[in-house]
């Protein structure tokens, strides 16, 4: 708490972002929530992922009198949260459980004497009767919650040591709290607010949109190579994140990047803790890295410079999608989200919802998480606009997603919705049997398979009723069909059966607008580029760029710590173009505070000049 007679000013904000982190100004909501803490109020902050949600409440940390206890769920990521405050000249500690007791021990007495700006907790911490006794002795400028969605029952990363966080307001009632997240949805939010108590805490909800992230989905195909494709023309050496569902997917995956050259490496919670470890080490260190992983990986993980997320597998709900695409490009630079999905997946997820542990209840949710990805899939309107809306907010058509650059052509499916519909009931009513996509198929476009001849499907009279489309197409109408609900699917084998809603086709009381599929190659959106991160910098920067990088890849391995950790890849670019020539003009480049110029100044203008 601050005594009356050093009330901090606002001013002391702005004058820590500028010294200490070297930005020169706040972005938006940060200046309104930041004065909010700092006053000693309560807050609940919604914003994207890069939104610049740290300084919300580091600056408050630095500003308040006392230490800013922050809890995060990600223990294998605090050492880097410490390197990177360190870097900055700002007194940082964590404790959990990685720690032994003598490196414990050190961080408790630095937190007594008042020599810590930040003190990163795991949440489990918090249920050791020791900790709330040290915590009492010390003096605490705020609490911050990152991740505070991890409190939410129904979200994927729940933890229930986040519900015994309601006690900090007991116990510090003085003491303001910031609880921060990415997720966005209403109803998120109002359980965070319930379950850690912060009900009074006034909400900072900013604007959702990534204007730096291309959003692109297309059809599965043949998904190695497509995604091989995308990697190798759009994102040559760049760091990137693969997501796929089940972990033997990921291992295959990896395999295949990696016998095509690329450096890839596998993440999944099946594997040994320590190469997981290892591997997340890989991924944040060095550059050009692509990270295979189940959705296991990844928060928290600040890594700035992420150029691409690609998804081989249909997400399960768009908020998960978002969180997930929204790891790319946290530096504010351009990059893609990437998604290649099929009927399979659409098959896939609702046998496993079908088949899913908890009640009806909870099933409807994973329906209608479900169905709502899907028809952010078969839009055929701006990708932008239909996230932006899921999370309750209104934008214009972007130009910087597929949709937007490519429009697909809607059209009218009535006539094939019905071609299909009707092979479904045939096989039903006049034999008796159901059969998945692949059959039917076969059935429209008239081909004497052996499956076909076996069951003399040539009888029936749809047999060939569909030439007109491609097996492609077909498998398109009977994708969109499903994410409509127009046609369900049941079974271990994915057997195609009527809903409630096809009957409504079928009498031809209801019109059908499907998106035509597009053409089998798919238009790269970009020309091929070299290295991402030197792109667009103007020709005589390029070298100089290459060169600052180079210095900064040695002096994060001299210390052990990420490049981002050193300067990110924004603040390169802005030196090799600006080719400062004073300390005093270099200091002024975004990114380079007084702590980073006193320790790093004199090397990079000697590497300008090099
Ligand atoms: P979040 O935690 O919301 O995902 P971060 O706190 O990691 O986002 O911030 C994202 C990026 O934006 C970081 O690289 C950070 O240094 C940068 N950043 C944050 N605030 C500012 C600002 N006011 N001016 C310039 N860069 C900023
Ligand atoms: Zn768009």
């Amino acid at each position: 708490m601050t005594a009356p007679d050093s009330r901090p000013e606002a001013s002391d904000a702005l004058s820590v972002l500028n010294r200490v982190f070297g930005y020169k100004s706040f972005r938006p909501a940060q200046q309104e929530i930041i004065d909010h803490v700092v006053a000693g109020h309560d807050a609940l902050v919604l914003m994207p992922t890069g939104g610049g949600k740290s300084l919300c409440y580091q600056i408050p940390a630095l500003v308040r009198e006392g230490v800013g206890v922050v809890v995060s769920p990600l223990i294998a990521l605090m050492q880097d949260q410490v390197h990177a405050l360190t870097a900055l000249g700002v007194r940082a500690g964590f404790l959990n459980s990685t720690q032994d007791v003598d490196e414990r021990r050190a961080v408790e007495s630095a937190f007594l004497a008042g020599e810590l700006d930040l003190l990163y907790l795991a949440p489990e911490r918090l249920r050791v009767d020791s900790t709330l006794r040290l915590l009492d002795r010390g003096t605490i400028s705020l609490f911050a919650i990152d991740e505070a969605h991890c409190v939410a029952q129904w979200g994927h990363d729940f933890r229930p040591d986040y519900l015994a966080l309601s006690m900090l307001h007991e116990r510090w009632p003085e003491v303001p709290r910031i609880a921060l997240t990415a997720t966005a949805t209403e109803a998120t939010r109002a359980e965070i607010a319930t379950r850690l108590n912060l009900r009074e805490a006034r909400h900072f909800v900013t604007g959702f949109d990534r204007p730096n992230i291309q959003y692109r989905i297309v059809p599965k195909d043949e998904p190695r190579r497509q995604l091989l494709k995308l990697l190798r023309t759009e994102h040559t050496g760049d760091a990137g994140i693969v997501y796929c569902l089940s972990r033997a997917s990921v291992e295959k995956i990896a395999a295949f990047l990696v016998e095509n050259g690329i450096e890839a490496l596998p993440y999944h919670a099946g594997l040994d803790p320590r190469v997981r470890a290892a591997n997340q080490a890989r991924f944040l260190r060095e550059d050009g890295i692509v990270m295979v992983a189940t959705i296991a990986f990844g928060m928290g993980v600040d890594k700035p410079d992420v150029r691409f997320v690609a998804h081989l597998d249909l997400p399960r709900s768009v908020e998960g999608y978002y969180q997930e695409t929204g790891r790319a490009g946290r530096d504010g630079l351009p990059s893609t989200a990437w998604l290649a999905y099929g009927l399979q997946d659409v098959v896939q997820q609702r046998k496993m919802i079908d088949t899913s542990e908890g009640d009806e209840a909870h099933r409807r949710r994973l329906r209608a998480h479900l169905d709502a990805m899907l028809a952010l899939c078969e839009t055929v309107e701006c990708r932008r606009v239909r996230l932006l809306d899921y999370f309750g907010q209104q934008g214009a058509p972007c130009g910087n997603c597929d949709t937007c650059l490519s429009p697909p052509e809607a059209w009218d499916g009535t006539i094939a919705a019905q071609k299909l519909l009707s092979t479904v009931v045939r096989l039903q009513r006049e034999r008796g049997q159901k059969f998945g996509a692949g059959q039917i198929v076969d059935i429209l476009l008239g081909r004497k398979t052996p499956k076909v001849t076996q069951f003399r499907h040539d009888e029936l009279s749809v047999f060939g009723v569909g030439t007109d489309l491609s097996e492609a197409e077909w498998r398109g109408v009977v994708r969109q069909l499903l994410a409509q609900g127009l046609l369900g699917v049941e079974g271990d084998y994915g057997t195609l059966v009527l809903t409630e809603e096809s009957r409504g086709v079928l009498s031809r009381a209801r019109e059908v607008r499907l998106r035509r599929e597009p053409k089998r190659a798919e238009r790269a959106a970009k020309a091929p580029k070299a290295a991402a991160a030197a792109a667009d910098l103007p020709e005589e920067a390029v070298p100089v760029f290459e060169r600052l990088r180079a210095w900064r890849a040695a002096k994060a391995k001299e210390q052990g710590v990420p490049a981002y950790v050193i300067f990110h890849d924004a603040t390169l670019r802005e030196i090799a173009t600006l080719s400062p020539t004073s300390l005093a003009d270099l200091g002024k480049v975004s990114g380079v505070g007084e702590n980073k110029l006193a320790k790093y100044g004199e090397e990079i203008l000697q590497t300008l000049t090099g």
